[in-house]
């Protein structure tokens, strides 16, 4: 390739014989039919090597496709193009009076790109973000258009394929009526003392609830609570207001962060942490994720604690978010109700990666299965373990792609194939 491409972190430096960038989905089809290796790149915000398609594969990137966002009011739905920005689809979709249930931290990533890891932001209520996914256009192997939604047999690998199945040129997403949040920021809530039914009433306490930690003390520096305006005020006596705006990373400045102290503002201006306006291209980190039963969250926190200094060495932030169980059967929150545990962690890779071995043996016994698009060293085997429907997605991946030319090494790994 003459041109280096990276992703956003910079720490995986693609390998692709060729960039491509068709600006139809006619002509992605003629590229997939006459291309044997072939891997989508959304907006590259994944950690790890899940985009890569080796040196002699095409990495495609769906980017020059002409923007779709048909807004379909009385059917409260919308068909985004793949590659389209949850930023971007948030003001259409709010300019029609309609909202998306829940969004990721980040609102800059692609659509397709994130529902084919299993993107989630939080909320005890609130599934993945490819629980509103009703319906995909791919494009696949041989060139031809496939559409699948919800009712077909193939629906649960669909969304959350990893890539695996072709280009997702085109989604339609479920929507609801606009609603508008508030966020409060809190301080301090102690490890200590908070069993699996306080757990659940801090989680619970809002709309959408993360805490975060740099784990240099047993417990949380910040509690941040998303609450609907049309849902009641929560009764918060176990942590103390935010007296400044506050970044969930200590010492980071907090000017591109979402309102807080309780400003009402739509939905999409409040349930990322950060705004749309501020567009990083890169950043100075890494991160690694592991989703777990949900009803195990504290022993969890507990095991984390135990290897506290090991993991605060190299540690930016950590931030736990709850999901609902959904029905992709490669989603991480598949068929469990989920806690997220999520660590920000330095840019050193070198340093990162014997930690996040040493935090895996400790979370080992909690079935944790790690973020697609995120840092992890857990043996493919264990991985394949705790996905029940992992040998549905090889045979559908096996009909949809006989050739396995969409099956790059981290995708071949993971299927056991
Ligand atoms: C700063 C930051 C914040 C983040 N916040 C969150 C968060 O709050 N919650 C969370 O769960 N994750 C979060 N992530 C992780 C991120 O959401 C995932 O890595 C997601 O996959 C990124 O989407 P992308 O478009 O950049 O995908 P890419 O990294 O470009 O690709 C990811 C996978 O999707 C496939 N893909 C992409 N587009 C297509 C397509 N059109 N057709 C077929 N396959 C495709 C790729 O082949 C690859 O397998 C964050 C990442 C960053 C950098």
């Amino acid at each position: 390739m003459t041109e280096t491409i990276t992703n956003w972190a910079g720490n995986i430096t693609y390998t692709a014989k060729e960039l491509q960038r068709p600006y139809s989905v006619a002509a992605i089809g003629a590229l997939v039919a006459a291309s044997a290796k072939v891997r989508v790149l959304g907006s590259g915000h994944s950690f790890n090597q899940i985009a890569e398609p080796g040196p002699e594969g095409v990495l495609l990137s769906i980017a020059a496709l002409p923007p779709v966002i048909d807004v379909d009011r009385e059917a409260r739905t919308v068909r985004v193009s793949g590659g389209v920005r949850y930023a971007e689809l948030a003001r259409a979709v709010h300019a029609h009076g309609l909202a998306l249930p829940n969004m990721a931290s980040l609102p800059h990533i692609s659509v397709a790109g994130s529902v084919a890891t299993g993107t989630h932001g939080s909320g005890v209520g609130n599934g993945s973000l490819a629980a509103s996914v009703r319906e995909v256009e791919l494009v696949t192997a041989d060139g031809s258009v496939v559409t699948v939604g919800r009712g077909d047999p193939r629906f649960g690998g669909a969304v959350t394929s990893l890539g695996a199945l072709g280009v997702v040129t085109a989604l339609t997403l479920d929507l609801e009526p606009s609603f508008d949040v508030q966020q409060h920021v809190f301080t301090e809530l102690p490890l200590d003392g908070l069993d699996a039914a306080a757990f659940e009433a801090v989680m619970s306490a809002a709309y959408s609830v993360s805490l975060f930690t740099d784990w240099r003390a047993p417990g949380f520096r910040q509690v941040w609570l998303k609450r609907r305006t049309d849902q009641p005020l929560p009764d918060i006596p176990w942590a103390a207001p935010a007296t400044e705006k506050l970044h969930p990373v200590p010492g980071m400045p907090a000017v591109n962060c979402t309102e807080q102290f309780g400003a009402p503002g739509p939905w999409h201006e409040r349930l990322p942490h950060f705004r749309a306006e501020f567009t990083p291209s890169s950043g100075a980190e890494l991160q690694s994720e592991y989703l777990l039963p949900r009803g195990r969250a504290v022993a969890a926190l507990h095991a984390i604690d135990a290897i506290r200094d090991t993991v605060a060495a190299v540690l930016q932030t950590c931030e736990v978010r709850t999901v609902a169980a959904d029905e992709q059967w490669l989603s991480p929150s598949y068929g469990r109700d989920t806690v997220a545990l999520h660590f920000t962690w330095v840019e050193d890779t070198a340093a990162v990666l014997p930690v996040v071995r040493r935090l895996e043996e400790a979370l080992a016994a909690f079935e944790p299965r790690p973020h697609w698009g995120k840092v992890f060293a857990m043996e493919a085997g264990i991985v394949r373990e705790r996905y029940p429907r992992l040998a549905d997605f090889r045979a559908l991946a096996r009909e949809l792609d006989p050739g396995r030319k969409f099956a790059n090494a981290f995708v071949q790994d993971i299927l056991g194939d």
